[in-house]
């Protein structure tokens, strides 16, 4: 009981960026506007032109810019970003953004076409720069305990009949049709995700493993094969069969952190896209790492997605 409510507790005082704190802050493009200059030029200590140290920058009221009191350099915040050439307000981006920034399950490009009311086109367009910007800085390396797994994405193997479906092969994993993602978690949480090109094997996961995993790695995997070769690599490799239904081997390993985050990609995947194309799924499977990464920082997920845009 106690510990209900101190679970109940917490949860409560979980900060996240709320819709009114939202509309506070940007109010308008001008709101918008000046916060992309304060993350783009804010730090800036003198005038790129006339070098005045401090120069006072005075909003062009006509133009989206800026312009030093002093030599009438003129600062333009949206230039070089995803809102440069936009015929879209900026507030209506901001408010894309924040939705991206405050979803578990990502945001259907149908949803940004409702409450924007913009075409589906830039809606779509709009959806695709913004997961673009949901990226992650390149991974650190992974190390102690390792889980990996791999799932498979598309193909309708799960709505055939049951006699209808190919039977799964222990040991071997094959992509009839589907796409494959591999990923990896450590034990303090940090997560390597990456789309496949072709098979899950041997040849091309162990390059990936290598290259982001540290040598005194433990690692914990399912029975597939192109698993076979991580004990000779690394210090130690528990395998969790599933094909017994195993789920927790007999020294209490498992894959489960690994598959948790599979679990809600499939959520964000079939729930509110429906249908993703193969040759867009890597950056769908960013955004859901990049929410995963900062799931800690919740509050701060929209400051983060601007300022990869500025
Ligand atoms: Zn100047």
């Amino acid at each position: 009981m106690a510990n209900k409510l101190k679970k109940k507790k917490k949860l409560c005082k979980r900060k996240t960026y709320s819709i009114h704190q939202f509309r506070h802050d940007y109010p308008d493009d001008d709101a918008c506007l000046e916060k992309l200059f304060q993350i783009k030029y804010g730090k800036l200590k003198a005038c790129p032109r006339c070098g005045v140290a401090g120069a006072k920058f005075k909003r062009i009221a006509t133009r989206p810019c800026y312009q030093c009191v002093e030599c009438e350099y003129q600062l333009h915040p949206m230039a070089g970003t995803v809102f440069e050439k936009t015929t879209t307000p900026l507030v209506c981006w901001f408010y894309a953004i924040y939705l991206f920034s405050v979803t578990r399950n990502g945001v259907a490009a149908k949803e940004l076409e409702r409450q924007l009311r913009v075409t589906y086109k830039t809606a779509w367009r709009m959806a695709d720069q913004i997961r673009k910007l949901m990226v992650s800085p390149t991974t650190e390396i992974l190390s102690g305990i390792v889980m990996a797994d791999e799932t498979f994405i598309g193909g309708l193997e799960k709505n055939k009949h049951k006699n209808k479906r190919i039977p799964k092969q222990p040991g071997v994993i094959s992509n009839q049709g589907k796409t494959v993602v591999f990923g990896m978690i450590d034990e303090k949480g940090k997560m390597f995700t990456q789309v496949l090109n072709g098979e899950a094997n041997a040849e091309t996961l162990l390059p990936l493993i290598k290259q982001n995993v540290d040598k005194a790695a433990m690692f914990v995997t399912d029975g597939h094969k192109a698993y076979f070769g991580l004990s000779k690599q690394f210090k130690a490799h528990h395998v969790v069969n599933h094909e017994i239904g195993e789920y927790v081997n007999e020294q209490g390993y498992s894959t489960n952190k690994m598959e948790n985050h599979w679990s809600g990609l499939k959520r964000m995947l079939k729930g509110t896209h429906i249908h993703v194309d193969k040759k867009h799924l890597h950056k769908y499977v960013a955004e859901n790492l990049f929410r995963f990464t900062n799931r800690d920082r919740a509050d701060k997920m929209f400051e983060l997605i601007l300022k990869n845009a500025a």
